[in-house]
């Protein structure tokens, strides 16, 4: 890093925290039995700070504090809740800087692509401002005998359950259209990535947002995540997360019937044929798996490549991948920086071992030999995976790719499917007709044909089988937050059967 550039990371980082309280009713609060737990960023694995351990009183207090602020929230009108989500956005750019910061500090993520999250951040509330003012309601007119009419109500006290990639993106992905629709809410970050979510507090006053409308309790998932997915005043739990934690919160939640969405774990297929553009399909390839550190829900980490063109695009990742430029994540050269926590960074060591054994290695598979304290990890590409190693059925969620070859557009379907995520696919063939055929035949949620993972905030986003229930995105995400009533008006005299009268009209 040059001089300048360390000076900007430094300031950016200034005033750190040590301590990371909850935020409950508009007042910062440790846990109520005063315990915390520590926090280390990804490089040098050292905790910098403590940060609060919720409890279940402590969500009994936060789910209070949001249930009290809920009527005033919701009877505030449209337009002035968008004025106030701008006024989040705003206060999330003046951030801009420290958020990119902090978030690059907490989880390794390269700070070129946190500063992306930021302003995605800030986006996601100018977006939901935006679907408030101009989302309607419908009505179904019956001739001129009756009218019906929908009106949408927020739901009440929202519980939101993030993990810990591109943390403050995601919780902005859920917060925005939950306030945006007029519920309150419960926020529990992930515990390895609190740091971003200690900006919050100061964003949502900044920017008016009343006492109590979000409520944040940090904590460990079993104990704290638990403990609201359990409270029988929080209706609705929006998580998103592994696949494994999410059957489990649809489980306990079922007591107390709350709706639950769930945008979870994937394993998405890009299917390149060899009438593509292989320059663009590789560097869609390589961005798409190794950004983020391949801490990606939607990575296209099953490359199936058509038989012609294998060795040579399997060839030319493995040249991409070992040249990927792995390092520090607050320097702006770094492409892959530090894996979020020892433990994630073990476990994907561990597949990385299975691969060895199951698949050929053409690159990576250890850390850099310059790097020899973080999680690091040399971007990782392995060829010829059968389809039922355990590197092409399960999510890594690290900088690792399985490539296989298939000779028919059957079989790459078939491979495209093979597996019991649902999340994403791509596609890359100059042949528009096949490339829609192939993108109807694939199971996931969604699909993209010569491209990677570019959003429509309109569109809706989540996955098929194991990869999710419901839908996040637009007006759905509002239809989540909002229960639907049906008001039905006669317009006219009635006509109904008068039982009792003896026959008489
Ligand atoms: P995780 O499931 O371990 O944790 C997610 C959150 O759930 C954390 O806040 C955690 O504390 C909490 N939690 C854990 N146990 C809980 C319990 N018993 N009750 C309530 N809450 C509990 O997931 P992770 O490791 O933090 O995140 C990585 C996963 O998230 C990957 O599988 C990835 O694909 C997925 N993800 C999906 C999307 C998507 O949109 N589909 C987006 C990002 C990440």
């Amino acid at each position: 890093m040059s001089t300048s550039e360390t000076a900007v990371a430094s300031t950016a980082l200034e005033g750190l925290p040590d301590r990371i309280p909850h935020w409950i009713g508009g007042e910062y609060a440790d846990a109520s039995d005063g315990r915390t737990f520590d926090v280390a960023d990804p490089v040098s694995n050292i905790p910098y700070a403590r940060a609060a351990r919720g409890n279940a009183a402590d969500i009994d207090r936060a789910v209070a504090a949001a249930s009290a602020a809920f009527p005033a929230w919701a009877a505030v009108g449209n337009r002035a809740r968008a004025t106030i989500l701008n006024r989040v956005a705003d206060a999330i750019e003046t951030r801009h800087d420290r958020l990119a910061a902090f978030e690059t500090f907490d989880t390794g993520l390269p700070v070129t692509q946190a500063r992306g999250q930021a302003r995605r951040a800030a986006e996601n509330f100018r977006y939901f401002a935006d679907v408030i003012v101009t989302l309607g309601e419908e009505a179904f007119r019956q001739g001129s005998e009756q009218i019906s009419y929908v009106v949408r109500q927020p739901v009440g006290v929202a519980g939101l359950i993030t993990p810990w990639n591109t943390p403050f993106m995601l919780e902005s992905w859920k917060l925005a259209p939950a306030i945006a629709a007029g519920c309150t809410v419960v926020l529990k970050p992930a515990e390895w990535t609190p740091l971003s979510a200690s900006l919050w507090p100061e964003i949502f006053t900044e920017a008016g947002v009343p006492a109590g409308v979000v409520n944040i309790v940090h904590g460990i998932g079993e104990e704290a995540g638990q403990a609201l997915v359990e409270h029988p005043n929080a209706p609705l739990i929006s998580f998103t997360g592994s696949t494994g934690t999410g059957s489990h919160i649809i489980r306990s939640s079922a007591s107390n019937l709350k709706t639950t969405s769930m945008e979870l774990g994937g394993k998405s297929p890009v299917v390149v044929f060899a009438d593509a553009d292989l320059d663009a399909a590789l560097d869609s390839v390589v961005f798409g798996v190794f950004s983020l550190n391949g801490e990606r829900c939607t990575a296209g980490s099953r490359v199936l490549v058509e038989r012609p063109v294998y060795e040579e695009f399997s060839a030319r990742l493995a040249q991409r991948a070992a040249a990927t430029v792995v390092g520090p994540p607050a320097d702006p050269a770094t492409e892959v920086g530090a894996l979020v926590h020892p433990e994630h960074y073990a476990r994907v060591l561990d597949y990385v071992e299975t691969g060895r054994m199951e698949a050929t290695l053409l690159a990576g598979g250890c850390a850099p030999a310059h790097l020899s304290e973080g999680n690091y990890l040399q971007p990782t590409v392995f060829a010829d995976v059968p389809r039922d190693a355990r590197i092409f059925q399960e999510e890594i969620f690290g900088p690792v790719v399985a490539v296989a070859p298939f000779d028919t557009e059957e079989e790459a379907v078939e491979l495209a499917n093979a597996t019991r995520y649902g999340l994403a696919a791509y596609v890359w063939t100059s042949n528009l007709t096949r490339g829609h055929r192939i993108a109807h035949a694939v199971q996931s949620g969604m699909v993209w044909i010569n491209s990677h993972n570019i959003r429509d905030l309109r569109t809706p986003f989540g996955g098929v089988k194991a990869s999710g229930i419901g839908r996040e995105g637009g007006a759905r995400s509002i239809d989540f937050y909002t229960d639907f009533k049906i008001v039905h008006l006669a317009l006219g005299p009635v006509h109904t059967p008068a039982f009792g009268k003896g026959g008489q009209k």
